[in-house]
């Protein structure tokens, strides 16, 4: 058997596409969507990351409000800034991109951020809407991985879904939304004892490690769905997933190609969140 391709890119430009219409719609009702993009000192990843989010905003009709500041900025002018757009009215979303240098407490700074503004879903506020089933911003990876099994037409009810990995970012909110859509959920990590045991029952599999080529084919059940989180580097420097796409596509039904998967409906779902917020802040939600 050879999977299937599951092509985020193809489903995150079908999506910022479904998009434009509702930012034009805000426009023309005066209010343009807006996203502040804070980027704190020069990682180079993080300059990668910001760039394609400023890109997509611009196919959208999103008004994108740059705030560049140096490694150096301390916690207090950060929580200033965070604090000025949150009372900014042509901000509609804040994203401030992670990791921040070493000084400042990301933790203290997604928690300044306005949860109206919350467009990543990092915040505790959303965190817990999301843990009690009530609404708020989904964090975006998960949300793109949920909306790529969508389009596999796959049914989550009564599977067994192992999520590998466990960060507030992605493992967590992954395994609460694949709960919420009832599939039975295993959450393992780097204390997990013999994964490929629990790969092996897994309907679907979702890794979030950042391993290169962690998850073998052998390893997986067959005919299972996988999605691929990771963002790695292999022996040659190539990006690639915590899934070993080479033999994984010869056991599994549906499988996520590393880029080309997760990555692009990471951006799409910020994309998604942010014309949200504009809508709920115009009173057009
Ligand atoms: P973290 O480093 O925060 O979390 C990694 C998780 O993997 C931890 O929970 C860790 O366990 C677990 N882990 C580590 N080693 C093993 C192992 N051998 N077996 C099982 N579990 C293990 O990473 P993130 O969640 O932030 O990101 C994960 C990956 O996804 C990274 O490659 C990152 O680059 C990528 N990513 C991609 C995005 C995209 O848009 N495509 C967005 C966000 C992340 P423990 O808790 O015990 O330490």
């Amino acid at each position: 058997m050879t999977a299937s391709i599951l092509d985020g890119k193809a489903l995150a430009a079908r999506i910022t596409d479904e998009l434009k219409p509702r930012a034009q719609r805000l426009a023309e009702a005066g209010r343009r969507p807006g996203l502040a993009v804070v980027l704190v000192g020069d990682d180079p990843a993080s300059q990668v990351y910001v760039r394609n989010k400023i890109r997509a905003c611009e196919k959208v009709g999103v008004e994108s409000l740059e705030y560049r500041l140096s490694a150096q900025t301390s916690e207090a002018e950060l929580l200033e800034r965070i604090e000025a757009l949150n009372n900014d009215d042509a901000v509609d979303g804040i994203l401030v991109q992670l990791p921040l240098p070493a000084q400042i407490s990301s933790d203290k700074v997604i928690a300044a951020i306005s949860p109206d503004k919350d467009v990543d879903g990092f915040h505790v506020a959303s965190a817990g809407a999301l843990m009690t089933g009530r609404p708020g911003f989904l964090p975006c990876t998960p949300y793109g991985v949920m909306k790529i099994i969508e389009s596999a037409g796959y049914d989550l009810a009564g599977k067994h879904a192992v999520v590998v990995g466990r960060s507030n970012i992605v493992g967590k909110p992954q395994a609460l939304l694949l709960l919420q859509r009832h599939a039975t959920v295993t959450i393992t990590h780097s204390r997990t004892p013999d994964l490929a045991q629990f790969l092996r029952q897994a309907d679907v599999v979702v890794a979030a490690v950042g391993r290169a080529k962690l998850i073998k084919g052998e390893m997986l059940k067959p005919g299972c769905l996988v999605v691929d989180v990771g963002m790695n580097r292999d022996e040659n420097g190539r990006l690639c997933g915590d899934v070993d796409f080479e033999s994984a596509r010869e056991v599994a039904g549906w499988i996520t190609p590393v880029p080309g998967g997760v990555g692009p409906m990471t951006i799409a779902m910020l994309m998604t969140n942010t014309i949200e917020a504009a809508e709920r802040h115009c009173g057009l939600a």
